[in-house]
């Protein structure tokens, strides 16, 4: 085994940084594909970024059984739980109060090697490359979870707000869940990528009120909100159909500003979905196979880093970016 490894670390604010760092414990993963990842302000440093993340075991520690050097696994956001807390006891290994985070709590995916919980875990299907894999490991996981729990049925009319890195996969994963799909952006530009990726229908938010053109579809049983834009969220408060649901999994900074009116007369419902467990992970990539479902992504070496997190932060991402190595 080699003494040192490549990482890319965050040395302060803003600054990625490429380093040679020294092997101090046994190496679960080569990393091999990453992708980008915008980073919470409470971190200590210098940190190795990346919540994505697909490589090869490369050792396994004592008493680990079900994982074995060579497989290629994957792991995203959920990086082992404590398995003591209160959710932890009910089940609820997402929301552990001591979750460990990839790239948050311990060093992520930004480097030839990371160490992971062997429960974090989750076996990449031979169907899908590395790099194609990476983005379903949070992207992927955090739509496909939100759609098949929020309650809507086949047939039932899902919207999806914002065309991105999440709601390019969130388009394709309702359609092929069986929903009556509505794709909804600012403009015109990306309403024949939201066709092609299996809307049937597209909004332009900015062309009108959008929720009057939701309710002229019969209203949204479900709308998944993935656009980082809490006022765009506002914007579609009153296109939820009876009983209608808003999932928020996209995290901006302003607030969604809603009437208790709009709540109770209609029974609607305002949440929040954050990712997934790794048995999540392992159903979203199944499903992402059974049913052809893969992100449009661009690959990037370990050296393209810094630039390739800057065209992330600037918006230039198409859409999702992935870092590659040997
Ligand atoms: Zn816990």
């Amino acid at each position: 085994m080699t003494q040192t490894y490549r990482a890319v670390e965050v040395t302060s604010p803003g600054q990625l940084e490429l380093v040679e760092r020294p092997l101090r414990e046994r190496g679960v993963c080569h990393s091999d594909a990453v992708t980008v990842n915008v980073l919470l302000p409470s971190i200590s440093l210098p940190r190795v970024p990346g919540h994505e993340v697909v490589g090869r075991v490369d050792a396994v520690g004592p008493g680990v059984r079900d994982m074995r050097p060579g497989e290629r696994v994957g792991v995203g956001w959920f990086g082992g739980n404590d398995g003591t807390c209160e959710p932890c006891r009910r089940g609820d290994f997402i929301n552990c109060v001591n979750l460990k985070v990839p790239g948050i709590t311990f060093d992520g995916g930004y480097a030839e090697m990371m160490i992971v919980d062997a429960s974090a875990l989750t076996l990449i299907p031979a169907e899908l490359s590395s790099a194609e894999a990476a983005p379903l490991l949070d992207a992927g996981l955090t739509t496909f979870n939100a759609l098949r729990n929020a309650g809507a049925r086949p047939g039932d009319h899902v919207a999806v707000l914002g065309v991105g890195g999440l709601g390019h996969l969130a388009i394709q994963y309702a359609r092929k869940m069986g929903f009556r799909t509505t794709a909804i952006a600012r403009g015109r530009g990306k309403e024949a990528l939201a066709l092609q990726l299996g809307a049937h229908h597209y909004i332009d938010s900015e062309a009108g009120d959008p929720s009057q053109a939701l309710r002229q579809l019969g209203g949204a049983s479900v709308i998944l909100a993935t656009a980082a834009n809490g006022q765009a969220m506002t914007a579609l408060i009153g296109g939820l159909a009876v009983r209608g649901r808003m999932v928020v999994v996209g995290v901006p900074p302003d607030p969604i500003t809603i009437a208790p009116s709009q709540l109770v007369f209609g029974h609607r419902v305002l949440e929040g979905s954050l990712t997934g467990s790794a048995i999540d992970i392992q159903d979203t990539l199944a499903f992402s196979v059974l049913q052809g479902i893969r992100p449009m992504i661009e690959t990037l070496s370990l050296e393209q880093a810094a630039e390739t997190y800057a065209r992330m932060m600037r918006n230039e991402a198409r859409f999702r970016l992935v870092l590659t190595m040997e």
